[in-house]
């Protein structure tokens, strides 16, 4: 299964994004978090960022949650299953986004992704 490889790299994809934008803030306390933000481990990387960033991050935040709760479900042998209804995710959709969280059903029912 290469799924983890592909949330590992995008993973590592919207952190550097995270870190491009911050370099290009105009706000001086950006600057110091990039140096905190280098110096942080990963497990508490996405809530320090999360915590410290604005609005204008939230979309790059929200993908990071949802990539780190897919690679969370594999370290515990719960990935590729719907966390609403707990059926089977479509290979299809696994395949076109590996950080999917939920089956068709609940997809549509939840109105998002
Ligand atoms: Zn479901």
């Amino acid at each position: 299964m290469n799924h983890q490889k592909r949330l590992h790299d995008e993973l590592t994809q919207v952190k550097s994004n995270i870190l491009v934008m911050l370099s290009k803030s105009p706000h001086p306390a950006h600057q110091g978090l990039i140096t905190t933000l280098k110096h942080t481990a990963n497990n508490e990387w996405l809530d320090l960022a999360a915590k410290r960033l604005g609005p204008e991050y939230a979309n790059l935040i929200n993908r990071m949650t949802m990539l780190e709760a897919a690679v969370s479900q594999i370290d515990i042998g719960q990935y590729g299953y719907c966390c609403d209804c707990e059926e089977k995710i479509a290979t299809a959709l696994l395949q076109k986004d590996p950080a999917t969280q939920r089956c068709t059903k609940c997809a549509i029912k939840r109105g998002s992704n």
